[in-house]
C-alpha cells in the first residue's frame, strides 16, 4: 500500500510534469473504483489549468483553475494504485482505469484492486472536503512538534504506536515508519501515550521526521521520468533496524527483535533498548 513518502514522491514527480499544464480531457474506462467516479469528469476538467499539486495525508490534490474559478481533482491510490506519465499512443492495459489528458501527455491511473479514488471538488477551500476535514496533523508540517505531541497525548492510555497510526491524530505514518521511528527514539511501542514526557515527545517527533525524510529521499532517487510505487511491498527500500526482523539481533544492543500484535498490526521492537 502506498504510504506518505510514496505519495509525496509521486506528488513531486507529477508536479514537474503537470504544473502549469492545461487539461484537455479525461477518460474513465472503469466507472467505479472504491466509489463511482464523478459524472461528466472530462467536461468538468477540460480547459482548466493545473496550477499546483498538493498532498494531504495520502491524497493527491490537483488545483484545477479556470480563471478565478478553482476546483480540485482528488486522487487516492488505495491499496494498489499507481500513477505514471505516458503518451497518448500507449494503449491502456487491463487495470488502467483513468486517464487525465494533458495535451501531449497522459496521467494514467493503474489500479488492479480498485480501492483507489478519483473525486472532483468544485470549490476553493479543499480543507473542507469531507474526506480531508477530519484528518490529523501532517507529520512533515511545522505544526508537528514535540510540544504538540505532548499536548495531544495527555490522559491517553492508548499505546503510543497505535496513536501514531491514528489518522485522526496524525496522518500518513505507516506501520514500518512507526516501528522504525520508535526504535530511533528508544521508546517502547506499548508505552501508554500519556506516559511520554516532554523530552520523549521531542525525540519521537524528530525520529518520525527523519524516518519519513529518508524514505522520501530514497524514493526520489529511485524514480526518474515517471512516477509509480513498486506495487510490491509498497515501501521504498529504506534501511530497517527492527521492522520485519523478528528474532534477529537489535543493531544497537544485540537483543533479539520481538514481534507483537497491536490494533491488528504487527509491531517490531527491541524490548531492551525501547522503554
Ligand atoms: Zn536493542
Amino acid at each position: 500500500m502506498p504510504e506518505l513518502p510514496e505519495v509525496e514522491v509521486c506528488r513531486q514527480g507529477l508536479a514537474a510534469h503537470l504544473t502549469g499544464a492545461t487539461i484537455t480531457g479525461a477518460v474513465v474506462r472503469f466507472p467505479r473504483l472504491r466509489e463511482p467516479l464523478p459524472e461528466n469528469l472530462s467536461e468538468r476538467l477540460a480547459g482548466r489549468h493545473i496550477t499546483k499539486l498538493l498532498r494531504r495525508g495520502k491524497y493527491l490534490l490537483l488545483a484545477c483553475d479556470a480563471g478565478p474559478d478553482r476546483g480540485w481533482l482528488l486522487i487516492h491510490l488505495g491499496m494498489s494504485g499507481s500513477l505514471r506519465i505516458t503518451a497518448p499512443s500507449e494503449s491502456p492495459g487491463k487495470h488502467d482505469h483513468f486517464d487525465l489528458v494533458v495535451g501531449e501527455k497522459i496521467l494514467r491511473l493503474t489500479d488492479p484492486r480498485r480501492f483507489g479514488l478519483v473525486d472532483w471538488f468544485g470549490a476553493t477551500d479543499i480543507e473542507r472536503h469531507r474526506r480531508l476535514a477530519d484528518l490529523g496533523v501532517e507529520p512533515l508540517s511545522a505544526a508537528f512538534t514535540g510540544a504538540w505531541l505532548y499536548a495531544v497525548t495527555r490522559q491517553r492510555a492508548t499505546p503510543i504506536k497505535t496513536l501514531l497510526m491514528d489518522a485522526h491524530v496524525v496522518v500518513g505514518i505507516g506501520n514500518i515508519y512507526a516501528a522504525e521511528a520508535l526504535f530511533r527514539a528508544a521508546i517502547s511501542p506499548t508505552r501508554p501515550a500519556g506516559r511520554l514526557g516532554r523530552q520523549a515527545c521531542e525525540r519521537l517527533v524528530t525520529a518520525i521526521r527523519a524516518t519519513l525524510d529518508e524514505a522520501i529521499a530514497a524514493g526520489g532517487s529511485s524514480i526518474r521520468d515517471y512516477v509509480h510505487h513498486d506495487g510490491g511491498s509498497g515501501y521504498f527500500q529504506v534501511t530497517v533496524a527492527v521492522y520485519g526482523r523478528t528474532g534477529l539481533p537489535c543493531p544497537r544492543c544485540g537483543t533479539p527483535v520481538r514481534q507483537i500484535r497491536q490494533a491488528g498490526r504487527s509491531t517490531f521492537y527491541c524490548a531492551d533498548c525501547q522503554r
